[in-house]
């Protein structure tokens, strides 16, 4: 498990015991471990296996234990303990909005609802609204969450899916029966969520079930594809290939709704049965995906742009991660951040950046630590030492300035107009109907102040979906007025996706592909927004930031209103 999913366990633990009312100390002093754990820059894995837990401050000999069972068992003798002392699925109720630990705690215990399943069957029947401490707002709210929430059930993050895959490959790769492992699926196109890590694998079947059986312990049946649970809960799937089909495999399994449309248009729904016989003819010619595409007529593209593309220029090459010179959308202590501005530059500098565009919160963002102004001039001043100090690096002054309810940016214009850059997000308002919404983004977009716009949905993955903007109208505006779109590499936000990126490519619109780093941690996300970008049909010259430093700096001189 990654420190993530360790912190997310951690915290049901701490749940738990607030349910069944243990101390309150021990409670806090479990919270405060997941959010260690979180935010941690090490993988909790490595410091097991080097035994260094116990050099992590706030990490005491029995959390060290939980986070070790945790990290490599994915789960600890005291969870099932705190379950069985609790109904099934009572926790997951916590996971509502609207729902806090004393809520749940009057559903199972007054009202005898102790899973999600039955709290949505108590809302259909209108029954919450009698309840005392609910009513029909709260009973509409839930409702809506219970539907978002059953959609994205079998959902996993690409982050998550990433390192499930990586692990597996791995242990799979030291196995004798595999001689060549490549990744399919949605997992190859690089989407936001994955149900699955589906990996091709060239084996013998039989020897292969043996081997995950008695070698990784992994209770295998014979099936098709071959079924591994990831102690994350993630489902593996390998499909087992004999080498002559190998390549047709890949391509099939690979999929991508408009790519696959090709191929079930010149084979009809035989296409899979028609590629595999055509590979059986042991044509050397087809030894790879590439040839295979050639020799029946199809243009081979990049995995990621099969869901939305058929065919791409030849002559384009998508950006890659090692494009990325420097990073905009950061946050210090000095806002909401973990760490400080001096080590988040530094962090930047060691991945081999050449910049870093600093952007904390506001002042709107007061439950952030906004900035009012005389902060913002001092943290300039910092900058301007930092700055001088630096010979390979530059710090660029930037702010993420929360859009407010009438569209106008926080701060007057001669602060705004000191920035080198200026993120504009929506942060507060998230109700406002679509159309007052759009136009609000809209005059935000059209401010001279405004180099980019943050988060343009502000969806969150699997728990919210966002406020609900015409992207396209968005779009129109951000190319009528030179105005850059941030994908944000949130794992959870991935905003704004591929299904609207090809759409702002096809307008001019340039994209930053920005970590919204709150840690060190954060700074990594980049590889994610990496592939949406890719999924969008980019290049590096259309990613903003993959300009060098100086070039950078003459692109936000020659912007910047004063
Ligand atoms: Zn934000
Ligand atoms: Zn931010």
């Amino acid at each position: 498990m990654n420190n993530s999913q360790i912190s997310v366990k951690i915290n049901r633990l701490a749940s738990m015991m607030s349910l069944l009312e243990e101390n309150p100390f021990k409670i806090r002093s479990f919270e405060k471990a997941a959010r260690i754990v979180r935010d941690h820059d090490e993988d909790m894995g490595v410091l097991v296996d080097e035994d260094r837990l116990k050099d992590v401050p706030g990490i005491g000999p029995k959390l060290a234990y939980v986070i070790m069972y945790f990290a490599k068992a994915g789960t600890v003798g005291m969870e099932k303990e705190l379950e069985a002392q609790l109904p099934e699925g009572l926790t997951d109720l916590l996971d509502l909005p609207g729902l806090g630990m004393k809520k749940v705690q009057l559903l199972w215990k007054k009202f005898d609802i102790t899973s999600v399943e039955a709290l949505k069957l108590a809302c259909e029947a209108d029954a919450l609204t009698a309840m005392k401490g609910f009513g029909p707002k709260l009973q509409l709210k839930l409702l809506d969450a219970i539907t978002f929430q059953t959609k994205h059930a079998r959902d996993f993050y690409l982050d998550t899916a990433l390192s499930v895959a990586q692990t597996w490959i791995e242990k799979l790769t030291a196995l004798q029966s595999i001689s060549r492992i490549e990744p399919t699926g949605t997992l190859r196109r690089g989407d936001k969520l994955i149900q699955s890590v589906e990996l091709l694998v060239l084996a013998n079947s039989s020897e292969l079930i043996n081997e995950l059986n008695d070698k990784l312990d992994c209770s295998v049946s014979d099936s098709h594809p071959l079924i591994i649970k990831d102690i994350s809960g993630m489902p593996v799937h390998l499909w087992v290939s004999a080498r002559e089909s190998f390549n047709a495999q890949q391509l099939i399994r690979t999929g991508g709704e408009v790519y696959a449309q090709q191929l079930q248009k010149k084979y009809g729904t035989e296409a899979e049965a028609s590629i595999q016989t055509l590979t059986q003819a042991g044509d050397a010619s087809l030894s790879t995906e590439q040839t295979l595409c050639k020799s029946i007529g199809i243009q081979w593209i990049e995995p990621e742009l099969r869901d939305v593309y058929a065919t791409f220029p030849e002559d384009l090459e998508l950006v890659a991660q090692g494009d990325i010179k420097g990073v905009f959308h950061a946050h210090s202590t000095w806002s909401d951040g973990r760490n400080s501005l001096e080590e988040m530059a530094e962090a930047a500098r060691i991945i081999g950046y050449q910049y870093l565009g600093i952007s904390e919160h506001s002042q709107a963002a007061y439950y952030a630590n906004g900035l009012k102004p005389d902060r913002v001039k001092a943290q300039w001043d910092l900058i301007d030492q930092l700055n001088d100090a630096f010979t390979d690096f530059h710090i660029f002054k930037g702010i993420e300035a929360d859009i407010l309810s009438d569209g106008s940016l926080d701060y007057d214009e001669e602060l705004l107009s000191g920035f080198d850059f200026v993120i504009a997000s929506i942060h507060s308002h998230f109700q406002l109907d679509p159309v007052k919404q759009t136009e609000r983004i809209v005059r935000a977009m059209q401010s001279p102040f405004t180099t980019m716009l943050g988060h343009p949905t502000g969806r969150m993955l699997m728990a919210r979906p966002g406020y609900n903007p015409d992207m396209p109208t968005i779009i129109d505006v951000a190319a009528e007025n030179d105005k850059l779109i941030e994908i944000n590499t949130t794992p959870k936000r991935l905003d704004l996706d591929w299904q609207h990126l090809k759409y702002a490519r096809e307008k001019g619109v340039k994209i930053s592909i920005n970590p919204d780093a709150h840690s060190l941690k954060g700074l990594d996300s980049i590889a994610l927004g990496v592939r949406m970008a890719r999924k969008g049909g980019f290049t590096s010259g259309e990613v903003i930031n993959a300009k060098g430093v100086d070039e950078m700096k003459k692109y936000l001189q020659t912007r910047r209103a004063s």
